[in-house]
């Protein structure tokens, strides 16, 4: 049989919980200080074993509440600009870190440059400036980390990375030759025969004579035989 208390004993109970609430919330407070780890082991355990599930919840949560946590992030960050300012700074400062380490290091991959200042995070393949458009908004090195570090980058300096961009290779010849120069200067014409691949002995600087700048050396694609 059930047993159900009496109007009488829930008056007590509850006239008793108040009247030691200070002395019951002290005995709670130093028996969950002595079995803190016990507790807290307790909670990583549970944690764990339901991971999928708490995921999903918050997820699901985060979904569904999407301006709701975008106001208050913003309003947080409007109200402690200063330290958000500097939180952003750090962030972007650690992603960038975290994604040389995850591309074989602060190193540039073809001429050995270390100092970070000097390093970014390159599209073997070409494209990054279509890349970005596409990643508008999110800043590079978050979208890396986010898509868990795909293959397809490496590591380089400016020096390295921008030569490989717009003549297919780096100078220093320790780059293979696996992508097409993206940008044509005004120094690569295409020729009248329609051809497009840009010479570099065409800049001037190339051409102690200075003869480089003029039309017809530009357009080599013709074979006028007056190219270097
Ligand atoms: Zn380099
Ligand atoms: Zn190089």
């Amino acid at each position: 049989m059930e047993y159900k208390s009496t109007e009488q004993e829930r008056t007590r109970a509850k006239a008793y919980y108040h009247a030691h609430k200070e002395e019951r919330k002290a005995y709670n407070h130093a028996y969950y200080a002595k079995n803190k780890q016990r507790y807290q082991a307790n909670n990583k355990a549970w944690r764990q074993k339901h991971k999928e599930r708490i995921d999903a919840y918050g997820k699901a949560y985060r979904q569904s509440h999407i301006e709701e946590i975008r106001a208050m992030k913003r309003s947080y960050a409007q109200a402690h600009r200063p330290q958000h300012l500097a939180w952003r700074k750090a962030f972007r400062i650690r992603i960038k870190e975290q994604a040389f380490q995850a591309y074989g290091g602060a190193i540039c991959a073809c001429c050995k440059e270390t100092h970070s200042e000097f390093l970014s995070i390159d599209h073997i393949a070409g494209g990054g400036n279509k890349h970005r458009q596409q990643v508008k908004g999110l800043n590079f090195y978050h979208w890396l980390r986010l898509q868990g570090y795909p293959s397809g980058f490496r590591v380089l300096c400016m020096n390295c990375n921008f030569a490989s961009g717009h003549f297919g290779s780096c100078p220093h010849g320790n780059l293979d030759k696996t992508r097409q120069p993206f940008r044509q200067t005004n120094l690569w014409r295409p020729s009248q025969n329609g051809l497009s691949t840009p010479n570099i002995s065409a800049h001037p600087s190339r051409n102690g004579s200075g003869e480089g700048r003029q039309p017809n050396l530009i357009s080599l694609g013709d074979n006028t035989g007056n190219g270097p």
